[in-house]
């Protein structure tokens, strides 16, 4: 082994100066927008092609945790045992756990750089994790090998930490091994304030809704990438999280009804055998069961007889990267069976939300059958959607909707929300890092999800539309897929490279550059590989080339790392003067992002012809002349006819430059819905 490090060194060494040896080639030349993009260099846990290699491996966090909603002072305490189980080459003397409640105070970074009013700002909150314990339970005597001495035996003990806004470091009392797990126990309690960044209270039809998530200390995601992923909740930037099991349970009181990440352990303890019963029959129809209905709300018969103030609920979930949960009291609650059984979707909301939620349940059908014939199956046993005051969160199994005013609106963001199973929930990507390839991936697979159910209707907003990434590319102020989340400099900037510029890039990619037979297979095995796990841009990038069988250097560097403009210019038609006619269109690639040509050509016997040119045409130079052999000659030329491309400045893509009876007029585009608040 110590050879081929020596060996794969010297290699490094002899690539770096042979490159170093040749020029890098102009920016914004045909041979820089083409050159072979840098990726970092493979290895055996990230392979050339894309798949986690031979020596992949990712940390493992599982949690017990025992917490308590008290609704008089509206807070969270809790306990939680951590294990941590060690699977890198690495020894670890200490590790980094997120306390993402500390955000919310007017001493936090992200108070500094979002401010309150905003939608990720603390709203004037003053609040912030109180930690009641940080240690480790009795540890036993541990011989690392045979003949090895023992490491003696340790009793339960505090550990020592330190807070950095929001993150926290513990310092190991021995190291953690490779192979090694490590148990930790912290308490903690922290209010709720008035923020309603991803969770929080409201209040409504005479009683109150608690949406809680971020909300128990958690481990940071150490990786072969980076070591420890430390990077601070600002507020805009969201996850990145291992995977594990959790074992919760959730004391509150016995008229509440919780909704929550996982499945439920004790149905018989906490409900009704009436809505036992409409649970079993809901998973096993396709039409919404009430498993609470809205004339129960406030009927004792509804909940189960117990003569204690508070109920427990435990819940256990197996291969999810996060727990999130809602309380109140008054809750519809309904349920039908997706997948022939396999999962239930089961809606809570507030009874004046009724009109419209009333259909919620049958959108999470539609929404997660869809997605699991189109990509990869839903994996999970729930999928609860809870109306609250937050507008439109994620988390496994259980997703946060605000909207109740509009059946299209609620759709949308309900569609969009459990769209993220698949997208970070499975696939789990570096969101505070790379936000497009949790929000862009989804929103990508929104763009045909939403005119399934509501055909004719205009896309909502940032689900792959050209318009408004033109008009932000046009702005002067666009800002490159590749910046964090946190470092937008406007909202507009952030729709645009979190979701809507990556989802109509991934369009392109799938319905113009490849085609649907080629790239959906390839989408897949990119969900195949990386579910569960730890993918980086360079993995998607390869997984995609890999299997599209395509270098896309030229598209992943403009479209994801620049802010390069496209714009297609048809200059003149010539007829050549050889002998026979040849029409010669002379094209011009006027922009600095390379695509291919769709061309619409108009003869002067009135056909018309459709030609497409491949992008290679713009690795040589910037122009380029198509030979339309005769007899018949090319009229008209009318570039992209049909508006897939996003070209920026269309008054120079048809010739002769006013519109010519016969050559197609592009169709107007509709008009996207108002923006909304789907995260
Ligand atoms: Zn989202």
């Amino acid at each position: 082994m110590r050879f081929c490090a020596a060996l794969l060194l010297l290699l490094i060494a002899t690539g770096a100066s042979a490159q170093s040896a040749a020029p890098a080639p102009a920016s914004g030349s045909p041979e820089a927008a083409f050159r072979r993009l840098d990726l970092p260099t493979p290895n055996a846990v990230r392979t050339g092609s894309g798949e986690p290699g031979p020596r992949y491996w990712q940390q493992r966090a599982d949690y017990v945790i025992r917490a308590s909603l008290d609704t008089t002072t509206r807070s969270v305490r809790g306990e939680e045992r951590i294990t941590y189980t060690n699977n890198s080459p690495d020894t670890l003397r200490y590790v980094w756990l997120h306390v993402e409640q500390n955000l919310f105070n007017s001493e936090s970074r992200g108070y500094r750089v979002f401010g309150q009013d905003p939608r990720f700002g603390t709203k004037g909150a003053e609040v912030s994790v109180r930690l009641l314990k940080v240690g480790q339970p009795a540890m036993p005597a541990v011989r690392a090998r045979a003949g090895a001495p023992a490491r003696p035996a340790t009793p339960a003990s505090p550990l020592h930490y330190a807070v950095n806004g929001t993150v926290m470091r513990i310092d190991l009392t021995r190291p953690l091994p490779p192979k090694g797990a490590q148990q930790l126990e912290l308490a903690w309690s922290f209010p709720f304030g008035a923020n309603n960044s991803r969770m929080g209270v409201e209040t409504i039809d005479g009683s109150t809704i608690y949406e809680v998530a971020q909300w128990y200390p958690r481990m940071a995601v150490y990786d072969d990438v980076r070591g420890w992923n430390t990077e601070q909740y600002l507020g805009q930037g969201e996850f990145y999280l291992e995977y594990g099991r959790f074992d919760v349970s959730l004391t509150v009181p016995s008229d509440m009804i919780v909704a929550a990440t996982g499945t439920l352990q004790n149905p018989d303890e906490v409900l009704t055998a009436a809505q036992r019963a409409r649970l079993a029959r809901a998973r096993a129809g396709d039409q919404t069961v009430v498993i609470r209905g809205k004339d129960e709300i406030g009927d004792p018969a509804s909940r189960p007889p117990t003569p204690y103030p508070t109920l427990t609920w435990h819940f256990t979930a197996d291969s999810v990267r996060d727990f999130a949960w809602a309380a109140a009291r008054h809750f519809v609650w309904d349920a039908v069976g997706v997948n022939g059984g396999k999962t239930l979707a089961m809606s809570f909301y507030p009874p004046s939300a009724d009109s419209v939620w009333k259909d919620a349940t049958q959108d999470a059908k539609t929404a997660l059958e869809y997605y699991s014939t189109q990509w990869a199956p839903y994996p999970y046993p729930y999928a609860s959607n809870v109306n609250g005051i937050e507008g439109g969160m994620e988390y496994p199994m259980i997703v946060f909707c605000h909207n109740r005013t509009d059946a299209v609106g609620l759709y949308s963001v309900t569609d969009h929300e459990f769209g993220h199973t698949w997208f970070p929930m499975m696939v789990g990507s570096n969101e505070r890092l790379y936000g497009w390839m949790d929000e862009g991936f989804n929103s990508f697979m929104n763009h045909y999800s939403f005119p399934r159910k509501f055909p004719g209707q205009p896309l909502p907003t940032a689900r792959g539309l050209p318009e408004t990434y033109i008009k932000n590319a046009l702005s002067g102020d666009e800002e490159a897929i590749m910046n964090p989340a946190d470092r937008m400099r406007t909202n507009e900037n952030w729709r645009q490279a979190l979701y809507n510029k990556p989802a109509l890039g991934l369009v392109l990619l799938r319905d113009h550059i490849t085609s649907p037979e080629r790239f959906d297979p390839v989408f897949r095995e990119y969900i195949r590989r990386w579910a569960y796990k730890h993918p980086t841009p360079a993995d998607f990038f390869r997984t995609m080339e890999d299997g599209l069988g395509e270098d896309l250097s030229w598209f992943w560097r403009s479209w994801f790392y620049t802010t390069d403009r496209l714009d297609q210019a048809v200059d003149s038609v010539a007829l050549s003067d050889s002998a026979g006619v040849v029409s010669r269109i002379y094209l011009r690639n006027a922009g600095q992002m390379p695509m291919p040509v769709e061309l619409a050509l108009l003869m002067d016997d009135g056909s018309t012809q459709r030609l497409r040119l491949p992008v290679e045409i713009w690795g040589l130079r910037d122009t380029y002349v198509a030979m339309i052999p005769g007899p018949r000659k090319v009229n008209s030329v009318v570039i992209d006819p049909d508006n897939w491309y996003p070209d920026v400045d269309r008054s120079n893509n048809r010739w002769p430059a006013a519109p010519t009876a016969g050559v197609p007029t592009p169709p107007a585009q509709p008009a996207p819905q108002p923006a909304g608040t789907t995260r």
